[in-house]
């Protein structure tokens, strides 16, 4: 679009529609040089989407099909049945595996800061467990990556038998055998964004003013009635946002807790409650980061959106959107159709 301008020569029409072809044509041209026409910028996927952090579990989803995620975010009410059962036994499941280890406290909340506070309460609360050497589960992280916020919740974090701390993520399955390789590729990079964030919180890169940056909170806030009387029954005395995030980063760095050492997917069957099967995850750092940067420039607006090439078109055939996919009705008519690079990540 162009932006409304005026024609000033004394004597001449002074506005575009007056003007005859050519001189529009000049005037918008000498315009453009001296940078007085600006074209709007197209919106982000995070802009679009009102986001100003996105989940672990967005970027993992993304790794199964970018188009499938997006679907997914603008048409939820397309998912078939069975997908939305399976998330709400998996959601069911891990509630039930939470309280084995703590309980859950209703807290009011009355801003924005209070939300993230209780997030950060939590975080707070499983330090001194995690420093004893005991085990935690439901423990949210935080992170930057390539200027994006990422948030996720670690199921399970624990000590082995040698020492090493040991990252445990439950996956539960409709099916009573082990994944394919492709979803087991989706949960890899899942737990690998996990310890990537986590590693880099006990390392003290996490400042607080990444936080209300990022997410644009205020760390003069004072906390609601409720928030501050839960941070007091977990040992913390704070009246404002800010305190709150001072403490975490001091906890965080001078808690001595190690990276994680061992990333472990524990697949296990719904119905049956069985477990399938366990799977050692490889953590190769540059590679994490290659993937999340490609994924990310989607939602940085840096690229536009992709779905899965013709190797892995059979997971179009179980796809809740398959019938009304432009990426795949694009791939039918032929490559050149499509935007952006050849292969996806
Ligand atoms: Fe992705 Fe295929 Fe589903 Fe389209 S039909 S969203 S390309 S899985």
């Amino acid at each position: 679009t162009i932006n409304v301008f005026h024609y000033r020569d004394s004597g001449k029409p002074n506005s575009s529609s007056d003007l005859p072809l050519e001189s529009l044509k000049k005037v918008l041209t000498e315009d453009s040089a001296a940078g007085k026409v600006k074209r709007k910028r197209a919106q982000t996927p995070l802009e679009k989407y009102y986001l100003k952090y996105l989940c672990v579990t967005d970027l993992s989803t993304q790794s199964w099909c970018e188009q499938q995620m997006v679907y997914g975010r603008e048409l939820p009410q397309l998912q078939v049945p069975e997908t939305v059962v399976l998330l709400n036994t998996g959601k069911s499941i891990h509630l039930a595996r939470e309280l084995e280890v703590h309980d859950v406290v209703r807290v009011h909340v009355t801003s924005r800061e209070d939300s993230w506070a209780i997030k950060i309460l939590n975080l707070l609360s499983v330090i001194p467990e995690l420093q004893a050497g005991g085990c935690v589960r439901e423990l949210p992280v935080f992170g930057v990556i390539e200027d994006v916020f990422l948030m996720g919740i670690i199921d399970e974090l624990c000590y082995s038998a040698t020492g090493e701390l040991e990252l445990r993520e439950l996956k539960t399955r409709g099916r009573p055998f082990m994944p394919s390789g492709a979803q087991k590729k989706r949960d890899y990079f899942q737990v690998c964004l996990y310890k990537y964030i986590f590693d880099a919180m006990v390392q003290g890169k996490l400042k607080p003013d990444v936080i209300t940056s990022h997410i644009q909170l205020r760390p003069e806030q004072p906390l609601g009635s409720q928030i501050r009387e839960h941070a007091q029954k977990v040992g913390f005395t704070v009246t404002c946002f800010g305190d709150l995030l001072e403490l975490m980063y001091l906890n965080l760095t001078l808690s001595d807790i190690p990276g994680i050492d061992c990333l472990k997917i524990e697949y296990s069957h719904q119905e049956s409650n069985t477990l399938l099967g366990t799977e050692v995850v490889r953590f190769e750092e540059e590679k994490v980061r290659e993937k999340a940067q490609h994924y990310l420039a989607y939602w940085k607006g840096q690229r536009e959106v992709q779905g899965v090439e013709i190797e892995e078109a059979w997971k179009c055939q179980s796809c809740s959107y398959s019938e009304i996919c432009d990426w795949r009705k694009k791939r039918a008519e032929g490559p050149e159709q499509r935007s952006g690079p050849k292969k996806s990540k």
